[in-house]
Order: structure tokens, then C-alpha cells, then sequence
């Protein structure tokens, strides 16, 4: 007796993992299997008190409720489930109806059937939040409001006329029935919601462009005489509330939802668009503009297509432009990166590696793909004084570069102390703060106009 009982307990415990789907789809199942069983329990309990009471017509009605109960059961169980929801929340929802309506032999425990319209408007609430518009948001407040009518109305169908039974308090019984019922409603939806920093984050990404609240940044880059030789651009999300938001913080939800492809297209956008109205008035061809570059973005079947037009809409030599992507960008499909880049440089745009020295370094990666430059991560650069292991590889990063024949950047330089020591150890170009930090277009332009009279 009990080895059944505990094989019936584990079953119900393995009931998720023999449902199909998801696990938001495994939840949906298992709410239609509660609310099978329950019609099945409730219906045949109320089938046998009717048909021992002799209302056999009212006994009658519990049975079909009870088939229902099967047949949404069943449906837990099989494939076509989205197609058969509209049906199943249907006719759950116009079966209690019905039987509120019809069954009036027990007058004083009539409230209690009220119950299974709350438990509808409740559970329809909770789990058809996936589903459309309709089911997700229209339905619950159709039950809630069918539970609203019969609370408040006492609505039943006798000798084919519809009868309203008011309570004498109506007030006191609106408020009662429905307050409750809006604070629980309110607080499933509340439920529902998701309001981690990252969905915020990732809603209020996705207009920013619209909203006109992003802005491409320049940080200068500059040679061993601190001669400028172009710039790294650097976007900015200026919030409307928070402020600046750090790139460090968006990009990776921009990456993650794939907003990314979107936001890396516009600065692409905006960068060359700078570059040609700067031509215009300084004629600084000789200005390499690097753009950073994720990996989606880079993998997404419209990058070479858009950036192509890009560069010929604003009139830009691709020699002109350099991209950086970061280690990880090879962890992707190695052929399609290697074709991307490849292209590219046959038209003369280069490639730096980002962030050297920190993420998945494989040498090999340089010899591989059509790399131009390495850009020694500043994390490394910075502790190059106090960190011996840091230092090494800072040093044969430089070397290695210089071997392979690559230009060798250091970024994060925030002192001239750190400057003359790496260009003593053969580094070439530097970005940084001591230079100095990314800039708005109006005050790169100083930067240019200053550099053109040096
Ligand atoms: P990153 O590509 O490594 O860019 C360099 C970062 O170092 C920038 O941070 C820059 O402001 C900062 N930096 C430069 N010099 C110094 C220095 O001397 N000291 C210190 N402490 N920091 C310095 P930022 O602008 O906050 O960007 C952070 C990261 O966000 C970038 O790192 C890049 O990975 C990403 N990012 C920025 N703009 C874009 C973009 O348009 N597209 C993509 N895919 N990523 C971007
Ligand atoms: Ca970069
Ligand atoms: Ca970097």
C-alpha cells in the first residue's frame, strides 16, 4: 500500500518532465491538468448529489462539465496545444456560466460556485501570459467581470426567464467581492512583469535611437610624438532620468538581445557621417577612424551589404577606417568571420584586436585572419608597474607585434610616466586619458583643427 502511494507521489513529481515544452509551456500544461481535474472531481461529485436529489437535467450538465474535464486533461498531454486553448478557456468559461445560470437548487451555498470564476480569472491571468493580446489580457478581465455580474446580481435562469437576485447591502457586497479580487489581479500582473535593471535597461534601449539619445564619442589615438592619428569611436547613451549610462553596462544587453545590430549599424552611420562633414572642412584624409565592432554584428548576414553602402553614401575610402573586434569574436563560425574579414581588407579597411591580452588569446589567431593591429588591453597597461606578470606579457605582446610585422597600440594611458616607458619598450601608438578622454564631435574638432597647425 504505501510503495503505491510513494510511486503515485513520484509520478506527480515527474509530471513536468513527461509534459512537452518548455518550461513555461510545461506550466501551462500543468495548469490545464489541474483545471481538468478539478472539473472532473468538481463534475462528478455534483453529477452524483444532483442525480440522488433527483435533478437529473442539472445531473446532466455536471457530466458534459466532467467529459470536459477529460478532454482538457487529454490536451495537457498532446501536441497542438495553442490551437486548442481558445476552445478549452471557452468552454471552461461558458460551462461554469451555464451551470451558475441553471443550477439554483441550492440557494444558500449558491456563492460558492462563484469560486470557480475567481480561480478562471486567477489562473488565466497567471498562465496565458504568453499567449496573445487577447487570451493574455482580455480574457482574465472577461472572467473577472462575469464573477462581478453574478456576485453582484445573483443572475440565475428559472422557467425560461433570466432573474436577478440584488443583495440588499449591493454596496457594501460590490466592494467586498470586487476590492479584493482587483488587488489580486493587480498582483499577478504585477507578477508577471519583469523589472530587473537589464529589462529596463534593454526597454529603454530600444527607442533610444528614435529618442535621439545616443551620441558617437572621439577618443583621440596618437603616435610616439603625441602627433594625433585618428580616433576610436566610443558611443554614448545620455538617459533622459539616469544620465549617462556606461557602455560597459548596455552594450552587453545591447549584445544580448540583439539590439546590438541596430546600434552598431547607427554608429557606423554616424561615424562616417562625422568623418565626411570633418572632411569637408578640414581635409584630414590622413585620419583613421576605428569603430568598435561586436561579433553579432560582424556574423549578421547584412553587415557586409550595409557597411558597403555606408561607405559609398558618405563618400569614404575604406582605408580610412579601422575596426576593432575583441578575442571572443573568434569563438563564432572561424570560416564566416575569416570570408568578413578578408573582404574587408581587400578593400583596405583594417582590423585591430581589441582588449589584447585578457580574453581568449590564441596567437594563432593572428596568423589566421587578416589582422592589422593589436590594441594591448588597459587592464594590463595599468599595472604594468606593480604587476610583474603584467608587464611580461605587455612586453611580448610589443615584441610579438613588432615580429609579426602589426602595429602595436597601448590604450588606458593616464600618465607620461606610462607613455615614455612603453615607447622605450617599442610600443607605437597610445590612447588614454592623458591624451585624452573621448570627446564630443565639437571638441574632437579642436583636437583636429589643433593637429592640422602643428
Ligand atoms: P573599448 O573598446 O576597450 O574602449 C576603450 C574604453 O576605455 C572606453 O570606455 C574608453 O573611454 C576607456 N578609456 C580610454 N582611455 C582610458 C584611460 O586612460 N583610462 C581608463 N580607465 N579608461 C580609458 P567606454 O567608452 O566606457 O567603452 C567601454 C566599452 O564599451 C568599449 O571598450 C567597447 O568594448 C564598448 N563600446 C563602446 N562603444 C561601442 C560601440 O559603438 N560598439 C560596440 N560594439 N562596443 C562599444
Ligand atoms: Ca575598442
Ligand atoms: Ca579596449
Amino acid at each position: 500500500m504505501s510503495s503505491y502511494f510513494r510511486s503515485g507521489i513520484s509520478m506527480v513529481h515527474n509530471l513536468p518532465f513527461i509534459l512537452k515544452g518548455d518550461s513555461l509551456e510545461k506550466k501551462l500544461r500543468l495548469t490545464l491538468l489541474i483545471a481538468g481535474t478539478s472539473s472532473i472531481f468538481a463534475g462528478v461529485f455534483m453529477a452524483w448529489f444532483n442525480f440522488s436529489s433527483g435533478h437529473n437535467a442539472i445531473a446532466c450538465l455536471y457530466c458534459a462539465s466532467t467529459l470536459l474535464g477529460c478532454y482538457i486533461s487529454c490536451s495537457a498531454f498532446y501536441n497542438g496545444l495553442q490551437r486548442n486553448l481558445y476552445i478549452i478557456v471557452h468552454s471552461l468559461l461558458a460551462s461554469i456560466i451555464m451551470l451558475l445560470l441553471v443550477d439554483n437548487y441550492h440557494v444558500a451555498a449558491k456563492h460558492s460556485e462563484y469560486n470557480y470564476l475567481l480561480a478562471l480569472t486567477v489562473g488565466s491571468a497567471l498562465v496565458l501570459r504568453q499567449q496573445s493580446n487577447y487570451l493574455s489580457k482580455v480574457f482574465p478581465l472577461i472572467c473577472f467581470f462575469s464573477y462581478l455580474v453574478f456576485v453582484v446580481t445573483g443572475l440565475t435562469w428559472q422557467q425560461g426567464a433570466f432573474h436577478l437576485n440584488i443583495p440588499q447591502d449591493a454596496g457594501f457586497y460590490i466592494v467586498n467581492c470586487s476590492v479584493p479580487i482587483v488587488a489580486l489581479l493587480l498582483t499577478v500582473y504585477t507578477s508577471r512583469g519583469d523589472y530587473s535593471e537589464t529589462d529596463l535597461i534593454k526597454r529603454e534601449l530600444s527607442n533610444a535611437i528614435e529618442k535621439n539619445e545616443l551620441e558617437v564619442y572621439y577618443q583621440p589615438q596618437v603616435d610616439a610624438e603625441k602627433k594625433l592619428i585618428g580616433f576610436e569611436a566610443l558611443l554614448r547613451w545620455k538617459h533622459p532620468v539616469k544620465g549617462f549610462i556606461s557602455p560597459e553596462v548596455f552594450i552587453p544587453v545591447a549584445e544580448k538581445s540583439g539590439l546590438i545590430i541596430d546600434i552598431g549599424k547607427w554608429v557606423m552611420e554616424r561615424t562616417l557621417q562625422q568623418m565626411s562633414e570633418w572632411d569637408r572642412m578640414y581635409n584630414l584624409s590622413r585620419l583613421k577612424f576605428s569603430v568598435n565592432i561586436s561579433p553579432l554584428q560582424l556574423m549578421h548576414r547584412d553587415f557586409t551589404q550595409d557597411t558597403l553602402k555606408i561607405l559609398a553614401n558618405y563618400k569614404i575610402s575604406p582605408e580610412r577606417l579601422k575596426f576593432e573586434i575583441t578575442e571572443t569574436t573568434f569563438i563564432y563560425d572561424q570560416q564566416k568571420i575569416g570570408d568578413v574579414i578578408a573582404h574587408f581588407s581587400g578593400l583596405g579597411i583594417k582590423w585591430a584586436i581589441d582588449d589584447f591580452g585578457v580574453g581568449y588569446s590564441s596567437l594563432k589567431s593572428l596568423s589566421d585572419f587578416a589582422i592589422d593591429d593589436i590594441k594591448i588591453d588597459k587592464s594590463l597597461i595599468m599595472h604594468i608597474f606593480e604587476n610583474e606578470s603584467a608587464a611580461i606579457v605587455v612586453h611580448k605582446t610589443i615584441e610579438l607585434s613588432r615580429e609579426m610585422g602589426l602595429n602595436v597600440l597601448a590604450e588606458g594611458i593616464e600618465s607620461e610616466e606610462y607613455f615614455d616607458y612603453l615607447r622605450h619598450k617599442g610600443c607605437h601608438l597610445f590612447q588614454g586619458y592623458h591624451f585624452a578622454r573621448p570627446l564630443p564631435a565639437a571638441d574632437a574638432a579642436l583636437w583636429i583643427r589643433k593637429s592640422k597647425n602643428a
